[in-house]
């Protein structure tokens, strides 16, 4: 397009559309990109930047990637869209083997759903269901602090507490937190517990397991989390996995849950699953959590459902998605990227502008020592930066996070890293 038609996207944009997560008073421009190929993502004037954070830990193999787009183009003209009540499919089943096979043992049943906050609804509702189907009482919920699990009103609520959910907090699901478990706190954090649940009231918990995505890549050690899933499950409480952001490989493994020896009740799934094709998600339970919904009374039964839900089109993304984490290539490359990850963060450890840097997996993450609000001026200044040496990385507060795809080469890797060695440097 000409830089005409480019002015023309930004001055509609402003006048029709109405963007997520912003103040459009504070923040009025959007960038418009044209395309994307592999890491990169082109905007209208035909400016590349590397996607340092697979646009928001989705496309995971790649932009555009024609293992996965001639999938779909084929699924496309075969079946497209098809209610799932009722109906099934062949790209819908054959998915649901195949991420039984990846996922923790116990894992026997897959329910659809079309984003990471629904995968968690479904997984809160699921919960209380699975209470209330045995005839227990149990309105009380549990999750860590400082958690982020979605913006519709359960996912809202097991949330850590923020400021842009204040005008919400009123009609919250009844959640308690609990602080996440720490080699120095884990002893007080058991006891605790363990005396919060004599009470019998807890449906349910909710967790991200060892990294917590958007309170900054915050990390949690598999040791700790251990003794508080084994305690809750002795305890009959629910456990529920949100790995909306640390499935399909992002930690090393092909889950986070596969680093505790405690199996989770309920997986919630999403971002990478279609590798950024297309909106899906899953949630997947136990056997047990499934055999308390199997009834010869009709309202026992899940009642749950979306439009879209197991759209042919997204299933077939998420098989090719699915056959591409599972390749030796792709191992190979999540092992290199992990390599090289280390090699960064033992250089940044005794960077003067470094407070902490951490790492599981491909996901690096560094705190600048300094402190600002969270989407305060220096962190603007530093997304400038980036995106002026053809990075995309996107700051949380003082952290910087890299969660590139695996696909990323050397090269664009380097490029990324000197983006951080001379953002330590400005500021
Ligand atoms: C992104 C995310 C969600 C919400 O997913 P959406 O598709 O944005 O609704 C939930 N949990 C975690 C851990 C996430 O990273």
């Amino acid at each position: 397009m000409n830089p005409v038609s480019l002015k023309n996207i930004s001055e509609k944009d402003k006048k029709f559309v109405w963007h997520p997560l912003t103040q459009h008073k504070r923040n009025p421009e959007m960038l418009p990109i044209a395309r994307a190929e592999g890491c990169l993502l082109y905007d209208m004037q035909g400016r590349s930047y590397i996607d340092g954070i697979s646009s928001w830990y989705t496309c995971m193999y790649g932009h555009c990637n024609p293992r996965i787009t001639s999938r779909v183009a084929s699924q496309m003209s075969t079946l497209d869209q098809v209610v799932f009540s009722g109906f099934t499919h062949a790209p819908a089943v054959q998915l649901a083997e195949e991420l039984l096979q990846v996922l923790p043992e116990n894992q026997a049943k897959v329910f659809y759903s079309d984003n990471g906050s629904t995968a968690v609804e479904i997984g809160i509702k699921m919960a209380l269901q699975y209470h209330f189907n045995r005839g227990e009482k149990r309105p009380v919920l549990l999750a860590f602090e400082d958690g982020f699990h979605g913006d519709t009103f359960g996912a809202m609520s097991v949330s850590g507490l923020s400021v842009y959910n204040g005008p919400f907090e009123d009609f919250f699901l009844k959640v308690e937190r609990l602080p996440v478990p720490t080699e120095d706190n884990l002893k007080q954090v058991l006891a605790r517990l363990e005396e919060r649940l004599e009470k019998q009231d807890i449906a349910g918990f909710v967790y991200e397991p060892l990294v917590q995505g958007a309170a900054a890549m915050k990390m949690n050690k598999a040791e700790c989390l251990e003794p508080v899933l084994a305690l809750l499950k002795k305890k009959g409480v629910v456990t529920i996995a949100d790995e909306v952001m640390t499935g399909f490989g992002k930690t090393g493994k092909h889950f986070a849950s596969l680093y505790m020896d405690t199996q989770p009740d309920i997986i919630c799934l999403s971002k990478a699953l279609t590798a950024g094709l297309l909106p899906m998600a899953a949630t997947t339970c136990s056997q047990e959590i499934y055999d308390a919904f199997y009834s010869d009374e009709l309202g026992k039964g899940f009642f749950h459902g979306h439009t879209y839900t197991a759209n042919p089109l997204a299933c077939s993304a998420a098989l090719a998605a699915l056959e591409l984490l599972r390749s030796e290539q792709i191992q190979q490359n999540i092992q290199r990227v992990i390599d090289s990850h280390r090699g960064f963060a033992r250089e940044l450890q005794s960077h003067p502008r470094v407070a902490d840097v951490r790492q599981c997996g491909v996901i690096l993450a560094l705190d600048l020592d300094a402190s600002m609000e969270r989407y305060g001026d220096l962190r603007d200044r530093l997304y400038r930066h980036f995106m002026e040496q053809g990075v995309f990385l996107r700051p949380l507060g003082n952290t910087i996070y890299i969660l590139a795809p695996y696909v990323i080469t050397e090269e664009q890797l380097m490029t990324v890293y000197d983006s951080i060695r001379t953002a330590l440097d400005l500021f």
